[in-house]
């Protein structure tokens, strides 16, 4: 046996096995029908009239971004979650658009509708809610607000594929949505994205994606060989340990092509959607027992899915009780897959400043990209590792006990009293 120090958790897993391999072989061998097949079963599945599959996830929100903008050409501005994945802002800016931001509640990263109706204007082009780790939303009085206000609703379920709530599933909830097939989310094709919409007018606009005969791409194939191997506990140390891998790094870059996906990743993805309820039900079996576990810590506080919701737990997100981390440090422990999440709110991006238009603040969002501290939930995850967590976590506050030792970071009450 490998020495336990080799052992390494990645933050997220959704493992590929041999058999998908076969399944992308298969894809790239039939071609087109490949897209086909796939498309047929994600309308059954989603209930959806029209789906199409992209390069990326970001690429698929920026073709159904442009969709969007031809139908109402004089509307430019996306208003955004300030703390989400930075594919979304690279997105809205290789769409050309601008970006206006809203911010989200602290106890369970639902959008603030006050700060996001400040900044809803006859210039707004669309509202993009993000079912963050798998969290659904429920999106009713949203979307009455954006039809009141004239602007569209997109539903990025990226992190949310397979959840619902009050039976509406996430991604099916607005004018177009969202999954991502990106290694660390719900499923994945090692990339590519899926637009969903039921609207026939969005779909004619979705034209980019349009399938267009591909070529085989070795790269393709040895990436998803890769990833099959390097995802294990006994092996991820590796890749972990590769800086040019930018591993589990978001990053703004607005510069890629739109394209739709290829046959081999199509081919995947058609094998890895059986396995989509039972990677969701692993996630929910673990995200229960952490959340039982963090229930007994009263210094931190996991993040709850509303009432009614049939959440995913991409990833299981928590904040210190007292609103910041002792000494201002978050604790990741990366031999744990414990990691912080998105590390800027989008107004604190320097690139990104010249496409922000209005100057609203979201101070929750910046207090969510200092303090917010992500569990892993995939099948990977041990009892004994959820111990250590545990363990850890408590470790932390006991050194830190003496209360005059904190950074004198916001408490939870101020979070409360400057939002609104
Ligand atoms: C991952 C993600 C996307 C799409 O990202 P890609 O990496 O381009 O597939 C979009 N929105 C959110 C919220 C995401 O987490």
């Amino acid at each position: 046996m490998m020495p336990q120090r080799f052992r390494m958790l990645p933050p997220s897993a959704a493992p590929l096995v041999p058999h998908d391999i076969m399944a992308g072989l298969l894809g790239w061998r039939v071609g087109r029908e490949t897209l086909e097949t796939l498309r047929q079963k994600l309308q059954v599945r989603f209930k959806v009239r029209h789906v199409f599959f992209s390069t990326s996830g970001r690429a698929g929100l920026s073709a159904g971004l442009q969709a969007l903008r031809a139908l109402n050409p004089e509307r430019d501005e996306v208003l955004l979650p300030a703390f989400t994945s930075f594919s979304v802002p690279s997105a809205v800016v290789n769409a050309g658009l601008k970006i206006s931001l809203y911010d989200l509640h602290p106890e369970t990263l639902t959008p603030d509708l006050a700060s996001l109706e400040k900044s809803l204007n006859s210039r707004t082009l669309c509202v993009v809610a993000c079912h963050l780790f798998g969290y659904p939303l429920d999106l009713r009085s949203l979307r009455e607000m954006c039809r009141q206000h004239g602007a569209q609703l997109f539903d990025d379920a990226a992190q949310a594929m397979g959840a619902s709530i009050n039976g509406k599933l996430a991604g099916t909830m607005g004018d177009v949505g969202l999954f991502s097939l990106s290694r660390g989310k719900n499923m994945t094709a090692v990339d590519g994205g899926i637009v969903l919409t039921d609207r026939d007018d969005v779909a004619e606009g979705l034209t980019a994606l349009v399938p267009e005969p591909v070529g085989f791409n070795t790269k393709h194939v040895i990436e998803s060989l890769m990833l099959l191997a390097m995802l294990r506990p006994r092996a991820y140390w590796l890749p972990a340990s590769l800086p040019f891998l930018n591993i589990g790094v978001s990053i703004f870059d607005p510069v890629f092509r739109v394209e739709s996906l290829d046959h081999w990743r199509a081919g995947l993805a058609g094998s890895v959607l059986q396995r989509l309820d039972a990677l969701n039900d692993g996630r929910r079996k673990v995200a229960a027992s952490l959340l039982s576990r963090l229930d007994k810590l009263d210094e931190v506080c996991a993040i709850r899915p509303l009432p009614q919701a049939e959440p995913v737990f991409l990833r299981l997100p928590l904040l210190p009780q007292k609103g910041a981390w002792p000494h201002g440090r978050v604790p990741e422990i990366p031999e744990l897959g414990v990691v912080r999440s998105y590390p800027l709110a989008l107004q604190d991006i320097a690139t990104l400043k010249p496409h922000i238009v209005g100057s609203g603040s979201c101070p929750v969002s910046a207090l969510l990209a200092n303090n917010l501290l992500t569990l892993p939930t995939h099948s990977f995850v041990e009892d004994a590792d959820m111990m250590a967590m545990t363990a850890v976590l408590k470790e932390i506050f006991k050194k830190a006990d003496n209360i005059a030792d904190w950074l004198p970071g916001c408490s939870r009450h101020t979070i409360m009293e400057n939002k609104v």
